[in-house]
């Protein structure tokens, strides 16, 4: 190979490069000249069969020729690249956004709020307190000393230390008079915690408790009340009655039913054939639980009721397993 040679390739490799239509032509090309067994290659390889003066400059040559070819393919190869790029189909920025799903509230949260929203209405302050109590506040300061049947119903999960995780929402009735004078009226939402567990229990559930301390409270209102309630959340056509019933913490005691919601009177399943469902219990506040948190029971009288929010939005919706609630299955909880 000679310097003549060497020149008439480096002219013939140049035309050939700049006529490669692709990148895979290109790398044809490469492997072609600068492969293993390439030509190029294959003259520097030969270059230690030349006489020394001749190989001094023949090699120089070959090694220009192999930089330039080299720096030439890189080049060629980034014009191919951006040529291809200019061709792909761009973003099309008049087409509409995809739309983001909007979340939604939880159907028990929902109920939830909407049980408060009538309560704050009527001039209820929203109150809070712990879901882990001590047995004093769940149970003894509501009138249920440690030997009553009606810890029984109300069997929990207990923790170290004496506490326990509460069995209602009542306990806040007791933390609020500690701490405030009457009057006070104080709706109190929360999840409470029970060792129960079928299609109507589940070990945690939510509750909404009620009270009311004023002057001259009497059952009166606490009917007035309840029942505008319940024809608030379920229409303001709905019939109620009150049950007697018993509570250790008020005084008398009773259980408010509402107009079946399927049969409206006639008889059901759902209502057990009777046209009526039970949705809270309530009462006149135990004098002796009054006294406990040092309120004049001469002066003061209370009413308090509580209710599941579950059996609410189950019974609005027509829920037949309170566990749907809490197996989080989107084709349940997107409807509502
Ligand atoms: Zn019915």
């Amino acid at each position: 190979m000679t310097e003549k040679e060497l020149e008439a390739l480096r002219s013939r490799l140049k035309e050939e490069l700049a006529a490669l239509p692709d990148l895979k032509a290109l790398e044809e090309f490469r492997v072609r000249y600068l492969g293993k067994k390439g030509e190029i290659t294959r003259i520097l390889k030969g270059l230690k069969d030349l006489p020394p003066e001749q190989r001094r400059r023949v090699g120089r040559l070959a090694n220009e020729l192999r930089d330039e070819l080299e720096e030439a393919l890189r080049a060629r190869r980034e014009a191919l690249l951006r040529a291809a790029e200019d061709e792909t189909p761009g973003v099309d920025l008049t087409l509409p956004g995809r739309p983001f799903e909007l979340g939604r509230l939880h159907p028990v949260t929902q109920t939830l709020q909407e049980i408060c929203a009538v309560f704050l209405r009527l001039g209820f302050d929203l109150a809070r307190g712990p879901e882990v109590e001590t047995d004093y506040y769940n149970f003894e300061a509501l009138n249920i000393p440690p030997d009553h049947p009606a810890r029984d119903m109300q069997d929990t999960f207990y923790l170290e230390g004496g506490l326990l995780l509460r069995t209602h929402t009542s306990p806040i009735q007791i933390r609020t008079m500690l701490a405030h004078r009457p009057p006070l009226r104080i709706i109190a939402p929360g999840k409470v915690y029970r060792c129960d567990s079928d299609v109507r229990h589940t070990p945690m559930f939510h509750q909404v408790e009620g009270l009311l301390v004023d002057r001259e409270v009497s059952f009166t209102d606490l009917k007035g009340l309840l029942t505008y309630f319940a024809r608030e959340i379920f229409g303001p056509e709905t019939r109620v009655r009150f049950r007697p019933s018993y509570f250790p913490f008020t005084e008398p005691s009773a259980e408010m039913d509402i107009e079946c919601v399927i049969c409206r009177g006639k008889g059901c399943r759902l209502c057990g054939e009777t046209g009526w469902l039970e949705i809270l219990g309530a009462g006149m506040v135990h004098p002796q639980v009054l006294r406990g948190v040092g309120y004049d029971t001469e002066k003061w009288q209370g009413l308090a009721f509580g209710l599941g929010v579950e059996r609410i939005a189950m019974l609005r919706h027509g829920i037949d397993d309170i566990r749907l609630f809490y197996e989080n299955h989107l084709r349940f909880l997107e409807q509502f």
